[in-house]
C-alpha cells in the first residue's frame, strides 16, 4: 500500500466550488429534481475543455533527465484528453514562475496533488503537486500517472460509491499506523465513499491507475488488486469523455 496521497492543506469548500464553476460551468452539480438537496461540496474540479494547462518545475536546480521523466509519465494521458499539456520552467525569476497551472516540486518524500480546480487558489508560488517518487524507483510512472491523474480532477477509484473491497480493518489501521497515519486519515483517504453525484460517474474499475493496490493480507479472504501500472481501458475512456474532442 502507498502512502496516502492527501494534500496537508484544506480548500476552503466555498472558494474551492467558486473556482471549480468559473473555469468549467457544468462542475456544478445536475439539478436531481428537487429530491436532494444541492451541497456546494459535491461536484466536480475539472478543468474547461480544450485549454492549455500549464505544467511547471519550481525546484531549484532543474534536474533536466527527472523532468523529462515526469513529462514522459503525464504525456500518457495527453492523447485522450482535449487539453494542450505545455510544460514550463516554474523556477523563481524565469519566465514561468507563478504561470503554472499545476507546480510541481520532487522535494519531499510523499506524492500527492490538488484535484483539479483546487489548483487555481493555491497562491501561484505553491506547489500544487509533490513528486517525492524518485525516477529509479518501480513505481515511478504510475505515480506519476496517478498524481496527474488527480490534477486533471480524478478521485480514487478504491473509493468509488460501488467499490466493496472486503478490508481487514484492524490490519489496515495497523498497516498505515506504521507510517504515521492515523485511523482518521485512513477513513477518508481509503475507506471513505465518494457521492454518486459525479456526473461522470462510470463503474467501478479495479485496474484503474486511480485504485490503490490493495494487498490480499489486508483483506478478509482471498481478495487483493495489484499494483497498476498503466492507464486502464476505463481509465482512458472516462477522461476522454471529461476532455472530449469536438
Ligand atoms: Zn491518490
Amino acid at each position: 500500500m502507498p502512502l496516502l496521497c492527501q494534500p496537508p492543506r484544506t480548500i476552503d469548500p466555498d472558494l474551492a466550488y467558486a473556482a471549480a464553476v468559473e473555469e468549467r460551468t457544468d462542475n456544478a452539480p445536475a439539478s436531481r429534481g428537487g429530491r436532494h438537496k444541492r451541497s456546494v461540496g459535491v461536484h466536480t474540479k475539472f478543468w474547461a475543455t480544450g485549454r492549455t494547462l500549464t505544467v511547471a518545475w519550481v525546484d531549484d536546480p532543474l534536474d533536466t533527465e527527472h523532468w523529462q521523466a515526469i513529462q514522459r509519465a503525464i504525456l500518457q494521458w495527453q492523447p485522450h484528453i482535449n487539453l494542450d499539456l505545455q510544460f514550463i520552467d516554474g523556477r523563481e525569476g524565469r519566465p514561468g514562475e507563478g504561470r503554472g497551472d499545476v507546480r510541481i516540486t520532487t522535494d519531499s518524500n510523499r506524492n500527492y496533488s490538488l484535484i483539479g480546480t483546487d489548483a487555481k487558489h493555491n497562491d501561484p508560488w505553491t506547489p500544487t503537486m509533490v513528486l517525492g517518487v524518485k525516477p529509479q524507483a518501480s513505481d515511478f510512472e504510475a505515480t506519476v500517472m496517478h498524481e496527474f491523474g488527480h490534477a486533471l480532477g480524478l478521485e480514487h477509484e478504491h473509493q468509488h460509491p460501488e467499490a466493496n473491497i472486503p478490508w481487514d480493518l484492524a490490519k489496515l489501521y495497523r498497516h498505515y499506523a506504521k507510517a504515521g497515519h492515523s485511523e482518521q486519515d485512513v477513513n477518508e483517504q481509503v475507506l471513505a465513499k465518494l457521492p454518486k453525484a459525479d456526473t461522470r460517474y462510470t463503474a467501478y474499475d479495479p485496474e484503474s491507475i486511480m485504485h490503490y493496490p490493495v494487498p490480499n493480507d489486508l483483506t478478509l479472504g482471498d481478495w487483493e488488486v495489484g499494483r497498476n501500472t498503466r492507464l486502464s481501458d476505463r481509465d482512458k475512456a472516462l477522461i476522454a469523455s471529461i476532455y472530449p474532442r469536438s
